[in-house]
């Protein structure tokens, strides 16, 4: 049984407008996969989608994870399922420390699996585990202490992404352009981070329109996206192929531009 599966999803905005236009695709436990796109031809949206963000509705298909078919879920209930997104524009919730929310997350997520029963994680094993990954992440005990995102730089909000992932331990992550705004040495410790995390217990979904990111990931599967479909699968060499030759041989109207997509 796959991890998470994609069956002919088609997604709208609240308009009507339909943005993903039949994505098939399988991601298993030990697995990176990555979808590479031009700006605009509806990355994110699929993200949200899996996600389970009530503005971006599946018309169309359906999402299975661990077999199950929640593409009628909502978000929460597909978090406590295992199901992980680091977002492409990460919000700030100021007055909510870093801390404070990734132990709440971690505690609604134990409680789940505890059938509903409050189980939270003892201070001291939160302590240690929160120090021991903070350190693994070169993220600074001055950070935890803030309010979550609120004055972070793009480098700060994306560390602690992968914090929150390293603490959550999902089953299957959702990267959504985590690589934009890192600094080389930032995009280092955060795809190290996914990368040690990818084993028997998680797979990955890595979504991005630079190859970059990948340089350092190593995905296993390459999916090229293009006006809401993949449009060719592939090993690593499909990564290499676009860094040379762009999006445009597969209809996208460029390589990088900001209106994109072949519409
Ligand atoms: P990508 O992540 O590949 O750059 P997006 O999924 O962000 O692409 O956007 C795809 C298209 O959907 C764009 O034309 C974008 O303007 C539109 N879109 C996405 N989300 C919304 C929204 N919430 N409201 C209006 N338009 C949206
Ligand atoms: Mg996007």
């Amino acid at each position: 049984m796959a991890l998470l599966e994609l069956q002919n999803v088609h997604v709208a905005l609240e308009d009507g407008t339909e943005i993903v236009k039949g994505v098939d695709l399988t991601v298993d436990t030990d697995e990176v996969h990555a979808i590479m796109g031009p700006n605009g031809s509806g990355k994110s949206t699929l993200s949200y989608a899996i996600a389970g963000h009530p503005a971006y509705a599946v018309t169309e298909g359906r999402i299975l994870l661990d077999g199950e078919d929640v593409t009628n879920a909502g978000a929460d209930e597909r978090a406590q399922r295992g199901l992980f997104l680091a977002f492409q524009y990460p919000h700030a919730i100021p007055g909510v420390r870093v801390t404070d929310f990734l132990r709440t997350a971690i505690n609604a997520i134990r409680k789940s699996r505890a059938g509903g029963v409050a189980d939270p994680i003892a201070v001291k094993d939160f302590r240690e585990e929160l120090f021991k990954q903070m350190d693994r992440l070169k993220v600074s005990r001055e950070l935890a202490s803030r309010y979550l995102n609120d004055g972070f730089s793009g480098g700060e909000k994306k560390r602690v992404e992968i914090l929150q992932m390293a603490m959550l331990k999902p089953r299957m992550a959702v990267l959504d352009e985590t690589d934009s705004g890192l600094d080389i040495d930032a995009l280092k410790v955060v795809a190290g981070g996914v990368k040690e995390l990818v084993g028997p217990e998680m797979g990955a979904l890595v979504i991005t329109h630079y190859k970059r990111i990948l340089d350092y990931i190593e995905p296993d599967h390459v999916h090229v996206f293009v006006d809401g479909r993949i449009v060719e699968s592939g090993g690593p060499e499909l990564a290499d192929r676009l860094e040379e030759s762009g999006y445009e041989q597969w209809g996208a109207a460029n390589g990088n531009g900001g209106t994109g997509g072949a519409q």
